[in-house]
């Protein structure tokens, strides 16, 4: 294993990457000083080579953790304990945050395959243990030493990510670093080494033993990277994606050359291309926008395709998928709603709606954050290549946010509420606490979304008017 040689370009990113962090410095003349070795090492590295610079700040060292917090306290501004036991001490400095991990000898989380952690004699080992070799390159502080035992820069310049180890035996010891490769295909605009490929599709089924939340935290950062698009194909064509979503290569439906219905598999990563990276809610929503599609699917004699309910189908699928990934629920709502409404607007176009249609409409997305990403999914949906039908689409969006712009200037629209609350009603109908406040209460919200807002008294007369109805319909019983 040869160290790479670095080219003059990459001897000056590596003094910047030094002055990016004299907090690194520091830090090592600290160790130094008590006869351990520091380094910086894993994302860090990678990403300062990339030039992005990172505030969360990872070490490697010799010392046993015990000693690096002794080393951190009375230095850092804060310590945490809670990775200890994987053999990590965390702390802040100013505004970074800094992992000092103790040389490790294998797998990255304990299960119970992997009751305790081991510990590694040297750099050199450890970096044989990590997931690639672009994750696996190391400077050590305060020399400046650049460790890249397995030519990570090398593959780091060529965008391609390969295992320091076979991947067979790398994705043996942790079965996540298959979803971690289309995670960094899809965050790095890297490609995945063939070998690694080939392993990965072989050894799909052993992701099953790794716990969801692991997974799900690939996946966000999958969803908001820049190539999601090949960091899903590789997860789809491996059979990764069968493991933990397998709603995504359902949506490979085939393409029918008599009915012409879009690849919804394709349409779906264009959806997600269309939506801000920064909003992961969106990215997911976009994702699973349409997952209820195969299974509504029905062809009519004379080659229409319809999904009836696709969308109430898909929002359902979206809870108990997310449900299963574990989601934080706020999450798991605010997606399955946005799946729930992603059609909602499509009635728009074909007539005018009116004024209490517009409000339900606000209403329903539930808070003005999720209308604005409602509208920008419904937005970001429209692929068709029919310029025209496009064209026709955007405007009629451009004029609901305009309608409802208008409304705002006029009326509370954002947190629609009756006129009088549960103790008004109570109060004005001589009722005790009960079913019928609820029904009385629904009734004033539905008439305050049709007709806009009214008076007090208004509510009231309409109170009137609903009791004598129901007391009619009763009589009639
Ligand atoms: P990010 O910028 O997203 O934090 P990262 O590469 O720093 O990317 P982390 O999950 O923070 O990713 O991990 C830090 C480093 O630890 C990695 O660069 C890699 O060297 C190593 N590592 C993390 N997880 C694993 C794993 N499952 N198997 C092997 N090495 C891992
Ligand atoms: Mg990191």
């Amino acid at each position: 294993m040869a160290q790479t040689a670095l080219t003059a370009e990459q001897e000056r990113a590596l003094v910047q990457l030094v002055a990016v962090y004299p907090v690194a410095d520091e830090l090592g003349r600290r160790f130094a000083a008590a006869g351990h070795e520091l380094y910086l090492v894993g994302g860090t590295v990678r990403d300062t080579f990339l030039g992005r610079r990172q505030d969360d700040l990872d070490f490697a060292t010799s010392a046993a953790p015990a000693d690096t917090e002794a080393l951190l306290r009375g230095w850092a501004d804060a310590v945490w304990l809670t990775g200890a036991r994987f053999g990590t001490i965390s702390a802040a400095k100013g505004s970074y945050k800094l992992e000092i991990t103790t040389f490790r000898a294998d797998a990255y989380t304990l299960d119970s395959r992997h009751p305790e952690v081991t510990y590694a004699r040297d750099m050199d080992a450890d970096l044989s243990r990590r997931d690639f070799t672009i994750n696996a390159m190391a400077l050590s502080l305060p020399e400046h030493r650049f460790v890249d035992p397995f030519g990570g820069l090398g593959d780091l310049r060529d965008g391609l990510l390969r295992t320091p180890v076979e991947p067979e035996t790398s994705f043996s010891d942790d079965p996540l670093r298959m979803v971690r490769m289309a995670r960094f295909v899809a965050v790095l605009d890297a490609r995945a080494d063939e070998a690694a490929v080939k392993a990965a599709a072989a050894m799909a089924d052993r992701l099953d033993v790794i716990s969801a939340e692991r997974i799900r935290d690939e996946l966000d950062r999958l969803v908001c990277g820049p190539a999601h698009a090949a960091g899903f194909d590789l997860l789809v064509d491996t059979g990764l994606a069968d493991r933990f979503l397998p709603e995504l290569g359902a949506l490979r439906m085939q393409r029918d050359p008599i009915h012409h219905h879009k690849d919804v598999y394709r349409h779906t990563l264009a959806v997600v291309d269309g939506v801000p990276a920064d909003d992961l809610v969106l990215r997911l929503a976009a994702l699973l926008h349409d997952v209820g599609k195969p299974a509504t699917r029905e062809f009519h004699p004379g080659g229409k395709v319809t999904f009836h309910h696709h969308e109430v189908v898909g929002a359902r699928m979206t809870r108990k998928r997310m449900a299963a990934l574990r989601y934080p629920k706020d999450t798991i709502e605010q997606v399955a709603q946005l799946v729930l409404l992603h059609l909602r607007f499509h009635g728009y176009p074909e007539g005018e709606w009116t004024d209490g249609a517009v409000r339900r409409y606000v209403n329903d997305a539930g808070s003005p954050e999720q209308l604005v990403r409602l509208n920008r999914l419904t937005r970001a949906d429209v692929t068709t290549r029919n310029r025209r039908k496009a064209e026709r689409l955007r405007r009629a969006m451009g004029d609901l946010e305009e309608r409802i712009s208008d409304l705002r200037e006029q009326e509370e629209v954002d947190r629609i509420r009756p006129a009088l609350d549960g103790h008004q009603i109570m109060a004005h109908l001589g009722i005790e606490p009960g079913p019928q406040v609820g029904r009385a209460w629904r009734m004033l919200k539905e008439a305050r979304l049709e007709r806009g807002p009214m008076t007090a008294d208004e509510a009231r007369a309409l109170l009137d008017t609903w009791t004598a109805a129901q007391a009619g319909l009763s009589d009639n019983l």
